[in-house]
């Protein structure tokens, strides 16, 4: 009996949620196509990289990864070795003349071609690069493997109108493309059959979701329509842009039960010079403005952001403007960046580049400033009991499971796997820098101690 071993493929994503969720799309796709999932690159025979080049760290750990593979190529020449993603949708064939040894190059828009092109890879010698200008499939209509059973994310719309001074998505990602509300009303909806009981809706900026489609933003009315999905228990979105973040939208946030109190609002630089020149179209004041609304009507909420130092012409004063909304607005968590030149955006181009040691010195700054307004906060969570979704037993701690709160806050705390996928209540009682400990509540009551765990697995 002749038994045929399927292949095996392997997939390492850099870059966003959505750099993520295209993976998944991949590996379903290859799955369907017959391959199985691989735990390393030495295990496959394919081996997909999945690119960023919002940041110019990200490219440079691609090359570095991609080269790596280098020697595998030259023991087994049949392995495929695949780039994808927007580092080829803005570079195309140079990822070929930077890294020789790779079979297949394509860009953002033609994931759904990927078996495709992996089939003629192996049956040609030479390389081969397909790039598409625009989207021809919206990804969300293909395959997916997902991580988790019970979590999902939800593209909603594509590319981005928005073209901040500093950023490439728009290059990469082309316009945004919404899709119908009916059509995510019917995939959740599915997914909630499978079992999924948080999902988070993905966009450049979902506060504009709809305004190509319905010819303004239907975000609010989204929310709301997920909301009524029985089976779902969260509902998550990410990335909010403060120029369009509405009363209307903070109002369904407000309103719907199922909708986290989280909102990840980018404020990106405090000086207004600075914030005009990045064209992000609102002002320190409007941010502040919109920040405090959203504490008003949203209680409890956790706000989150992005911030970049170093942007060109960015003084010591606006830097201060920056460190002040920091202080001002006490943000949950912040994703911080040294801004990096990305060729082909106008900052690129702009005279007054910060030097290197400058922008350093800013970001550990901001750092050590956010990291203690991040305990802070935190702290103020000691004590208090919390809902949290179960994820998985933590890695540093098997004794330990890990979740989050609706706020978005990482718990880790005692208890049996089988609390995995499921929402329980937790006291928090220790705040850290980067997750809270706590001990999950049975009838008003702690149920276990650290010291007194014993796991049921
Ligand atoms: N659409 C989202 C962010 C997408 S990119 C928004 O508008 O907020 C994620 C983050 O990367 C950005 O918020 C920004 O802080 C950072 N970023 C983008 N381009 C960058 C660059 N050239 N250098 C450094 N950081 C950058
Ligand atoms: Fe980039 Fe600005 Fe679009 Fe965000 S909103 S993806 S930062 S251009």
């Amino acid at each position: 009996m002749i038994v045929e071993m399927s292949k095996k493929f392997f997939i390492r994503t850099f870059g966003c949620q959505m750099n993520k969720h295209d993976s998944e799309r991949m590996a379903g796709m290859l799955l369907k196509e017959g391959y199985a999932p691989a735990k390393s690159p030495q295990a496959a025979d394919v081996i997909v990289f999945n690119t960023c080049c919002v940041r110019r760290h990200a490219e440079e750990r691609l090359y570095g990864n991609v080269n790596v593979l280098k020697s595998l190529k030259k023991e087994r020449p049949d392995v495929i070795i695949a780039v994808g993603g927007c580092l080829p949708q803005k570079y195309g064939e140079e990822v070929l003349r930077r890294a020789p040894h790779v079979d297949v190059v394509f860009g953002t828009h033609n994931l759904p071609n990927l078996p495709k092109l992996i089939r003629l890879a192996e049956r040609n010698s030479s390389p081969i690069c397909e790039i598409w200008p625009g989207t021809q499939t919206f990804p969300t209509e293909l395959p997916s493997l997902r991580e988790k059973r019970f979590q999902a994310w939800v593209p909603i719309t594509i590319g981005c109108n928005n073209f901040c001074s500093y950023c490439v998505v728009p290059y990469v990602r082309g316009r945004e493309t919404s899709r119908p509300i009916q059509d995510i009303c019917r995939e959740v909806r599915d997914l909630a059959e499978e079992g999924v009981i948080e999902i988070t809706l993905l966009g450049q900026n979902v506060n504009s979701y709809g305004r190509d489609l319905y010819g303004r933003s239907r975000f609010a009315a989204l929310l709301r329509e997920l909301n009524k999905i029985e089976e779902v228990q969260r509902i998550r979105f990410t990335t909010s842009h403060p120029k369009d973040l509405s009363d209307e939208i903070i109002e369904a946030v407000a309103e719907c039960d199922k909708v986290c109190e989280h909102i990840h609002l980018p404020f990106q630089a405090g000086s207004d010079k600075i914030l005009k020149a990045m064209n992000r179209s609102y002002t320190k004041q409007q941010y502040l403005e919109i920040t405090k609304k959203i504490r008003e009507k949203i209680p409890g909420v956790s706000i989150t952001t992005d911030i970049m130092v170093g942007f060109p012409g960015e003084t010591e004063e606006d830097f201060q403007e920056t460190l002040d909304v920091v202080r001002k607005v006490r943000f949950d968590q912040a994703f911080t960046f040294i801004y990096s030149p990305r060729p082909g955006t106008p900052a690129a181009e702009m005279g007054e580049q910060i030097p290197e040691k400058v922008k350093m010195d800013r970001f550990n700054q901001l750092v050590s400033l956010q990291n203690r307004v991040t305990l802070e906060e935190s702290s103020k969570m000691v004590g208090k009991s919390v809902e949290v979704l179960v994820e998985n037993v933590s890695k540093k701690d098997p004794r330990m499971l890990t979740g989050r709160t609706r706020s978005n806050k990482v718990v880790h705390f005692p208890g049996s796997k089988k609390l995995i996928n499921q929402i329980v209540q937790v006291i928090i009682g220790e705040a850290h820098p980067w997750h809270l400990i706590g001990e999950v509540v049975i009838r008003g009551q702690c149920s276990v101690r650290s010291s007194e765990l014993e796991i049921q697995n």
